[in-house]
């Protein structure tokens, strides 16, 4: 009992102090507001356009800011077929993304080609061209399937040892 008395009180830590490094917060904000490049090459297009309308609203995860330029886009959602021909330009693009950026493959087409895989002009998978951290199958993936992918891709954005479902 005197023992008790003696020892100091344990330290108090508030509750409401977060410890974090400050690339984890950049990447907890980065997680919460993509901004898309748009680029729909196909059918998919439809579905992402459906997506940021007011009935599926993406907006709400904080993703309705897609862009016209790739300098202002920190993810590209390659929806649709991708050409032989067009392959250069989705590089280019690509490589014009500041950095940190990121790719989601929408649909078969972009994944692997799609039912056009065997055409002599069609690409076998975006993933060829350039690296993709999240893909999301069908043919064409509902709206839902992309939010799906794109909530995914927060939680790589946020921790990224977790593996994307
Ligand atoms: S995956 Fe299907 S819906 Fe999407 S672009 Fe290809 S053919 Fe069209």
């Amino acid at each position: 009992m005197a023992l008790e008395r003696l020892r100091p009180p344990e330290p108090e830590i508030p509750r409401n102090i977060i410890l974090t490094t400050v690339e984890r917060a950049l990447n907890y904000a980065r997680a919460h507001s993509f901004w898309p490049l748009t680029f729909g090459l196909a059918c998919c297009a439809i579905e992402m356009m459906a997506t940021a309308s007011a009935r599926y609203d993406v907006a709400r995860f904080g993703y309705e800011v897609f862009r016209a330029s790739p300098r202002h886009a920190d993810l590209m959602i390659v929806a649709g077929t991708v050409t032989y021909k067009m392959a250069p330009l989705l590089r280019r693009l690509y490589e014009q993304m500041p950095e940190p950026k990121w790719v989601l493959a929408m649909g078969s087409c972009a994944i692997a080609g799609g039912p056009f895989a065997d055409s002599y002009n069609v690409v076998p998978g975006v993933d060829t061209i350039v690296p993709v951290d999240v893909y999301v199958p069908g043919c064409p993936p509902r709206p839902e399937a992309l939010i799906n992918g794109l909530l995914a891709l927060r939680r790589k954005v946020i921790n990224p040892k977790v593996a994307v479902r």
